[in-house]
């Protein structure tokens, strides 16, 4: 933005996330109707509270199929078919391990392992059935569980930005709780890249973007630490357990924040070499890791530039 700018902005706690919004007009109406917008969004979705459409599939898992409405049918089609793509780690019926393990719910311990190896068990998304016609949905055995954690943000993220477009609002940003999307920005948003395990105002960088969604996921986000090893909240569908490899976190430029909030959970399995080779293959999707040897590598700057504000990090 130029320093001339005014920006307002607008916070609240929703999806139990800090949620902020950025108008570069004073407009409190505006930035109440987005809020509930969210909120509509997060009834849909969410599975952290005992009524919601997922819920409702949930609990009838085993059971019967449930009608859900369009946008709940079409984001449950999508995350099964990025689960299903050749060795993912992107497994959206990992609801029960994610339970289990509560890593970010006051979880503290390490499941038994039996119990572990039996909850994998309900994680097959070929056991969920999708009737387009009848827009239903059916989880084939008990105890099977849908987690949308991994995309609901990024979707809800699109619909705040389409909203926010039908208002004819021209410059925007929205961040759900490190999800961000924007509209405009002249030149440029700035959205921090946050330091691993520091304060919340720490920064390892500035990404700069005009229109386009940026999507964190980091391991330090939601964690726990016992015997000097830290759980944190993206399990490895394969194991069980949480992904263990070479990074701390990844981010994903580009033009749809659905996208970024896919790619930052299927990039950050396939760690740094795998993860560049596959999104040099993607069209518009671009990505900044950082590594555990506190390096930054960012894909081809097409979308975005990136300053680095840390030099204890080593851009590559
Ligand atoms: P994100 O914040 O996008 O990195 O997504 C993390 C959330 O997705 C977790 O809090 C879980 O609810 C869920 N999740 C954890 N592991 C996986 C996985 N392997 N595939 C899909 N969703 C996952
Ligand atoms: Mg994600």
């Amino acid at each position: 933005m130029s320093p001339d700018d005014r920006v307002y902005a607008y916070s609240a706690v929703l999806m139990g996330s800090p949620i902020l919004l950025k108008l570069l007009e004073h407009n409190q109406p505006l930035a109440a109707d987005v809020f509930r917008l969210i909120k509509q969004q997060e009834n849909l979705f969410t599975v952290n509270r005992p009524a919601s459409e997922v819920m409702a599939v949930n609990q009838a898992a085993g059971d019967h199929p449930v009608v859900v409405s369009q946008p709940v049918f079409d984001l449950i089609a999508r995350a099964r078919e990025i689960s299903l793509l050749t060795g993912s780690c992107f497994n959206f019926t990992i609801g029960p391990l994610v339970k289990c393990w509560k890593i970010g719910f006051q979880g503290n311990s390490i499941p038994p392992a039996a119990e572990i190896a039996r909850l994998l068990t309900l994680t097959n998304p070929r056991q969920v059935i999708l009737d387009r016609q009848a827009r239903s949905v059916f989880l084939q055995t008990k105890g099977m569980e849908i987690d949308l954690g991994a995309i609901a943000k990024g979707y809800i993220a699109d619909r705040v930005r389409d909203f926010l477009r039908q208002q004819q609002v021209t410059d925007a940003l929205i961040n759900l709780g490190g999800n961000v999307q924007t509209i405009g920005g002249m030149p440029d948003w700035g959205i921090g890249l946050k330091k691993p395990f520091a304060g919340p105002d720490e920064l390892i960088g500035v990404i700069s973007v005009c229109g386009k969604s940026v999507v964190t996921s980091g391991i330090y986000e939601r964690y726990f630490e016992l015997a000097g090893q830290r759980y944190h909240h993206i399990l490895d569908p394969q194991s069980g357990f949480p992904l263990d490899n070479e990074l701390l976190s990844v981010t994903i430029i580009s033009p749809q924040s659905i996208d970024g909030d896919i790619y930052t959970t299927l990039l950050y399995g396939m760690g740094v070499d795998k993860g560049l080779a596959y999104i040099a293959e993607t069209p518009d999707i671009e990505a900044i890791f950082v590594t555990r040897q506190r390096q930054v590598i960012c894909s081809s700057q097409r979308q975005f530039t990136f300053t680095l504000l840390d030099n204890r990090y080593q851009l590559q």
